[in-house]
């Protein structure tokens, strides 16, 4: 990392997870005090880089805990307020929607979405397909996922000050290179699980296979959660008619090693490996010890199939930990803690 560089803040990791920290970070007035580092970067593909190979939308496919709720519904409101007001540099679009489940979800879960979703209603069982047992439809958003993070990246370096340093570290306490970072964001995905420092071996990876095709014709994204699988269809925003086509999951190495995007067997075939913390995805603050001074890492990984969705909602906990920090730096700029 750049000896010159003196970011009180380094957020490790420029997928969604990262990109959403460094903008709750930025609305709070502190972008010009965070520096990301990241091995990728928006506009790079790579099977270890998750975000740009996402589907995109927001669904019922999340989890029913209630922090997984609760990001939901933030992550929710903050998508429709792009769709809203910069649809069209956010990639970002309002989307009517259909979700089906073999197996009646869990009540709370939908309880809980049909109190803030858009044009929520429970759908007849007469006009569900043969072996749906529940349906619903809803108001959502579709993501065009590599378009997002590039308008993101954009946004983040050239309105809020960001600063952004392509560089892969070789564990995590190397991210305070600086003796004035006091804090450092661990937005990591799959690397979470190898990354010295950190080498959770609760963090896996899940392959995740979809297909891109043109279908100018769909306008309406259709989820079929199954027992053992998830089918899709979501139309891509900002794309001139593509669609993606879900879905897949292998859990494990091999879907790691599968989720090579040269492996794809179809021309349109895009996969990718999201990170999956078993118990829940980690949001979660750490005190260390970096020479001799205390310094403190907040971990934020683990998203499984949600981070599009979840992913401002975890930035608000994650930032949210370090909420003594923060003070102190906006209060006394010049201070190193
Ligand atoms: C096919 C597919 C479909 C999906 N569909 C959806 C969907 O419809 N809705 C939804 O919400 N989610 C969806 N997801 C899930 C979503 O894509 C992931 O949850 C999200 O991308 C995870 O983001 P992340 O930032 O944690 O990880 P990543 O995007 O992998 O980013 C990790 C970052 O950390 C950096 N990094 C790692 N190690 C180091 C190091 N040592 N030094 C420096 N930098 C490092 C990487 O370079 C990268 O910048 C889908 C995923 C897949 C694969």
């Amino acid at each position: 990392m750049d000896p010159e560089h003196h970011s009180k803040i380094v957020i490790v990791g420029a997928g969604i997870i990262g990109l959403d920290v460094a903008l709750v970070l930025a609305e709070k007035g502190l972008g010009r005090s965070v520096t990301v580092v990241a091995e990728y970067l928006p506009g790079d593909t790579a099977s270890t880089y998750t975000s740009p190979w996402a589907g995109c939308n927001f669904s019922a496919l999340s989890a029913s805990d209630e922090k997984a709720l609760r990001w939901d519904r933030l992550g929710y409101f903050h998508l429709k307020k792009l769709a809203s007001e910069k649809s069209a540099e956010s990639f970002v679009s309002h989307t009517p929607s259909t979700e089906m489940w073999d197996d009646t979800p869990p009540y709370e879960k939908i309880r809980d979405m049909s109190a803030y979703l858009e044009d929520f209603k429970l759908l007849p069982s007469k006009v569900l397909p043969d072996g749906v047992k529940f349906g619903v439809s809803f108001s959502t958003v579709t993501i065009n996922a590599p378009k997002h993070l590039e308008y993101l990246y954009k946004r983040l370096r050239d309105e809020f000050g960001i600063t952004f340093i392509q560089q892969k570290i070789p564990n995590v306490q190397s991210a305070f290179k600086s003796p004035s970072t006091v804090a450092v964001f661990n937005c990591t995905g799959v690397a979470a699980g190898t990354l010295a420092g950190v080498q959770d071996s609760k963090c896996y990876p899940t392959r995740g296979q979809v297909v891109l095709a043109r279908a100018p014709w769909v306008h309406q994204n259709t989820m079929r959660h199954g027992r053992d699988y998830e089918t899709y269809v979501i139309p891509r925003p900002g794309s001139n008619g593509n669609v993606i086509l879900g879905g897949y999951m292998e859990k494990g190495d091999r879907a790691e090693r599968g989720a090579q995007p040269g492996r794809a067997r179809s021309p349109g075939c895009i996969c990718g490996a999201e990170a999956v913390e078993e118990g829940g995805t980690r949001v979660e603050r750490e005190e260390v010890q970096i020479g001799g001074k205390r310094r403190v890492i907040v971990h934020n990984y683990g998203a499984g199939g949600a981070g599009f969705q979840a992913g401002y909602g975890m930035a608000v906990d994650a930032v949210g930990s370090i909420e003594d920090i923060l003070r102190t730096i906006t209060e006394n700029p010049r201070s190193c803690l």
